[in-house]
């Protein structure tokens, strides 16, 4: 294929561009667009603010991180030979491993020369005149590139919370997305856990087993479900590498990307015995069957959602002694599966011990970070570590960090604050050459399914221009307009929009995140590869192409 910049205009080359492409992230996104980019013969440079690749698996290793998506649904698909040579040990890989996984899918692939680690990109500015990008790292090196790909992550923007005197701690504290790569101990440790979500309840499991006293700091109970991680034995392995076609294609064709496709039937069109079994079943079984592959109508109708709320509830009763801590770990708020559910392994038995006490924010609030410790409105309690499982600004988070300015210099943040305005979740209109691999408005799920996806999209106009000497490519206003409606449109009817959480651009702790908005598309992936596919089929007719 023809260098991109080659294919432009007289007036568009006389500044000669650094790159074809430039990708912000070296995660499982932006590493697999670099392979595609690079498979069309351009010249791309990927920057990565971390010193290795993996994103979401470089940062977050704090104790216990792991996949609640299976190993072997989850690695890429797009190379035989990667998927004959590869190994996963863990149904539920932990941390480490994926970590490995995916410097073993850079160096396999020979990426890691065109990635540029400890650079942030603070700033990318779009120049209608060269038809590029003014791309700027935080320590002020630039350079242009004719497409910029972000590959930033949906939950990569980590956030503290406000809480005033954080600084003011005299003990060892750590955000769990930043932590550091040494060991860290707990034992003989008194220590602090502030946030039970996701991230929270893998921290809280792992630190619990060597702890000598542990804090946990709730605001928000989760529904969390047993993972039921286990080994991979080698005939096991060997028997999920010759499935791997139909395992891939099961994830294409189910909701999420996920193995685990809803049951066809309504959850009161079976018997009470029925619907009993069935959900003691779901429970007794690893991953995500108990939310993804449950009764079709749980997340719709709210009898159905508060008949499978008492059966987790009541699961919970059964694992946690005293009844007074049972009740605080079950959500009153909310029902099962609004939110997302966070797969755990010993959770609940971790209230169960001596050392492990249990503090409800709701009852009382926490007033400040003091240098000993954390004081709540009913007393001060003294650690020696604090740990912060806070969370993201999820989804617009790391967009929001960047200074992305289009056409006129109209700025993405400012274009977004009252939500994402997008077209099929890859472009924007007023952002020429912007192409985003899982921005928002994009179907969340098993992950890489959708990115892979998203990826090849995106490399596929990218050909789509270069092989027809187009420099410029934006979504028109109305399709933009057309598909944000069809976003919102797809998410009507579904219990999880009545709720506050990340999948609804809440963060307490971040200004003007605090008005629930619809951050992803939620029609499913095959609806939306079929929209995809059909944008492609007809010449891009909702592009303006130049
Ligand atoms: C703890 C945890 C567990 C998860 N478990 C699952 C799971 O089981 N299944 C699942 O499907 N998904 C899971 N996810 C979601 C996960 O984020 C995705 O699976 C996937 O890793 C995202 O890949 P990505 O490349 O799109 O983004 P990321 O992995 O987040 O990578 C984005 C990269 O962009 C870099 N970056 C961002 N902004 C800039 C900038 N301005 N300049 C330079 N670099 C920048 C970041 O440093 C980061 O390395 C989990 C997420 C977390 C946090």
């Amino acid at each position: 294929m023809v260098a991109l910049q080659a294919a432009a205009p007289k007036a568009q080359t006389e500044t000669r561009l650094d790159f074809d492409a430039v990708i912000i992230g070296a995660g499982v996104s932006g590493l697999y667009q670099l392979y595609k980019l690079r498979e069309l013969g351009l010249k791309v440079r990927v920057f990565e603010a971390g010193t290795g690749v993996g994103g979401t698996w470089y940062w977050n290793r704090y104790p216990g991180a792991r996949f609640d998506s299976e190993s072997w649904t989850y690695g890429y698909s797009f190379s035989q030979k990667l998927l004959d040579e590869w190994d996963w040990e863990e149904h539920f890989a932990g941390q480490p491993e994926t970590e490995r996984y995916l410097n073993y899918v850079t160096d396999r692939f020979d990426l890691r020369r065109d990635i540029q680690f400890e650079s942030r990109v603070a700033a990318a500015h779009y120049r209608e005149a060269t038809r590029s990008w003014d791309i700027v790292l935080d320590d002020g090196w630039r350079c242009t590139a004719r497409f910029l790909v972000t590959a930033v992550g949906v939950l990569s923007a980590a956030t503290l919370p406000t809480i005033p005197g954080l600084k003011s701690f005299k003990g060892s504290s750590f955000h769990t997305h930043y932590w550091p790569k040494e060991p860290v101990s707990f034992a003989g440790k008194r220590v602090a856990v502030i946030g039970t979500g996701s991230t929270g309840i893998q921290t809280i499991t792992e630190v619990a087993k060597t702890v000598g006293h542990l804090t946990v700091f709730q605001r928000t109970p989760q529904w969390a479900a047993p993972l039921h991680n286990a080994k991979i034995t080698r005939n096991e392995m060997d028997g999920i590498r010759a499935n791997y076609a139909d395992i891939f294609d099961r994830c294409q064709a189910t909701f999420g990307c996920f193995i685990h496709a809803a049951d066809p039937r309504s959850t009161l069109e079976v018997t009470e015995e029925e619907r009993e079994a069935f959900w003691q079943k779901l429970y007794g079984e690893p991953g995500f069957g108990i939310w993804m592959g449950n009764f079709r109508d749980i997340l719709v109708d709210r009898q159905a959602n508060r008949l499978i709320s008492d059966f987790v509830a009541r699961k919970t009763r059964e694992r946690v002694k005293d009844p007074v801590v049972a009740e605080k770990l079950i959500p009153k708020t909310y029902g099962f599966g609004t939110r997302r559910v966070p797969l755990e392994s010993g959770y609940f038995e971790v209230y169960n011990q001596a050392n492990v006490e249990l503090v409800d924010l709701t009852e009382t609030p926490i007033e400040c970070v003091t240098p000993a410790g954390i004081k709540t409105s009913k007393r001060e309690y003294e650690f020696d570590m604090i740990i912060y499982a806070t969370g993201f600004d999820a989804i617009t988070g790391a967009f929001d960090r960047i200074d992305i300015r289009g056409v006129d210099n109209v700025s993405l943040k400012d274009k977004w604050k009252d939500g994402p305005r997008t077209f099929l979740g890859i472009m924007v209109d007023d952002f020429p050459n912007l192409l985003m691999v899982m921005g928002p408005h994009a179907g969340l799920g098993n992950f890489p399914r959708a990115a892979e996806y998203s990826a090849d999209w995106v490399a596929r106009l990218v050909r789509f221009a270069g092989d027809r000497g187009l420099t410029r490519v934006e979504p028109t206003a109305a399709a933009s307009i057309e598909w944000t409606d069809h976003v919102l449109a797809a998410s009507e009817g579904l219990l999880f929009t009545e709720v506050d959480s990340w999948m609804t651009g809440i963060n307490r702790n971040v200004e003007g995140k605090q008005v629930r908005r619809i951050m992803r598309y939620s029609g499913g992936h095959p609806k939306f590869r079929e929209r995809c596919e059909a944008v492609a089929a007809e010449g891009y007719r909702e592009l303006a192409l130049a």
